[in-house]
């Protein structure tokens, strides 16, 4: 594979301060554990030359819990994820899913902010933020908002998140229910996932699907079905209708399609009374 690392222009940001202001006034991408970045600028489909690097700004490490908040600094390596006693009682599912991206040299490096950042319909962190109803904390040289990650995406691989902006951090509101993840790709490891759910059983259940549309989505509809006490063919039904996997080089729409029903089917036994 040809490598990229010439022609470069890469500066590293010490300091949060550092970073937001050279994004903002020098127009540099931020490059943090680079895992998705350098495969995109050796397959040409990023062509940045002017790059800061973020990962020492320890800053925007750790995992915290604020409140009933669980705050998951966007510097968070699967790794992090997966040792952090506050995901193993918050969001244990975060753990499930860190444990099988890639494999340990990529869950060491790649981070949660990049996950969310990338923005592929893919990302395996995706539907676990997307069930729980997680807020992305934007910040930018002047502003910090709050997005709730159902709004954060507008389509493939694109985001309301502005060139100027860094994603400083994830915030986890407290989640009632049992929680369930599964991920179906080629392999058991190493795999990109061809479907990607996650789910809460609680009072009202709650349940995101990655890889079957342009974005993460919610099978809100499916939701209302389970949450109004009909069946789990209705819910099934009504999933089929709902969502609207494509075929690509990773699977077929018709896979998806059976394959996400059957995710719901699991999801449901596994986590009934
Ligand atoms: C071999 C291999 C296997 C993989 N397996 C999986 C898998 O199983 N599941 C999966 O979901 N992913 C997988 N990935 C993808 C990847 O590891 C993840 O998406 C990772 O979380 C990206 O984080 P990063 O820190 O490496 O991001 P980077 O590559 O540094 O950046 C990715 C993008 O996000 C932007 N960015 C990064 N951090 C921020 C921030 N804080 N604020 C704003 N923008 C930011 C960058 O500018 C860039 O556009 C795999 C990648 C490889 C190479």
């Amino acid at each position: 594979m040809r490598t990229a690392i010439s022609g470069l222009d890469l500066t590293r940001a010490r300091t949060l301060a550092d970073a937001l202001r050279m994004v903002r006034d020098e127009h540099r991408t931020p490059i943090a554990g680079a895992t998705d970045l350098y495969v995109a600028l050796n397959f040409g489909t990023l062509k940045p030359s002017l790059l800061v690097d973020i990962w020492g700004i320890d800053d925007l490490r750790g995992i915290s819990v604020n409140g009933d908040t669980l705050v998951i600094g966007a510097l968070t390596t699967y790794t992090d994820a997966i040792k952090s006693p506050h995901v193993a009682t918050h969001l244990p599912m975060l753990a499930d899913a860190s444990r099988l991206v890639g494999g340990p040299q990529i869950q060491n490096r790649g981070t949660i902010g990049g996950n969310i950042a990338n923005a592929s319909p893919a990302g395996d962190s995706l539907p676990v933020f997307a069930a729980v109803d997680a807020v992305v904390v934007l910040q930018s040289v002047d502003s910090e908002r709050r997005v709730p990650l159902q709004d954060f995406y507008t389509g493939y691989r694109a985001s309301v998140m502005r060139p100027d902006e860094l994603i400083v951090a994830i915030e986890v509101p407290p989640v009632d229910g049992k929680q369930w993840f599964r991920k179906v790709g080629t392999r058991a490891a190493q795999a990109i996932s061809k479907i990607v759910v996650a789910g809460v059983r609680g009072e009202t259940p709650r349940i995101a699907y990655g890889s079957v549309a342009p974005t993460v989505v919610r099978a809100r509809e499916t939701e209302r079905v389970l949450a109004n006490g009909g069946s789990i063919d209705d819910a099934s039904a009504m999933l089929e209708r709902e969502i609207t996997p494509i075929d690509d080089l990773r699977s077929t729409a018709d896979y998806r399609r059976r394959v996400s029903v059957n995710l719901l089917r699991r999801f449901w036994s596994d986590t009934g009374p």
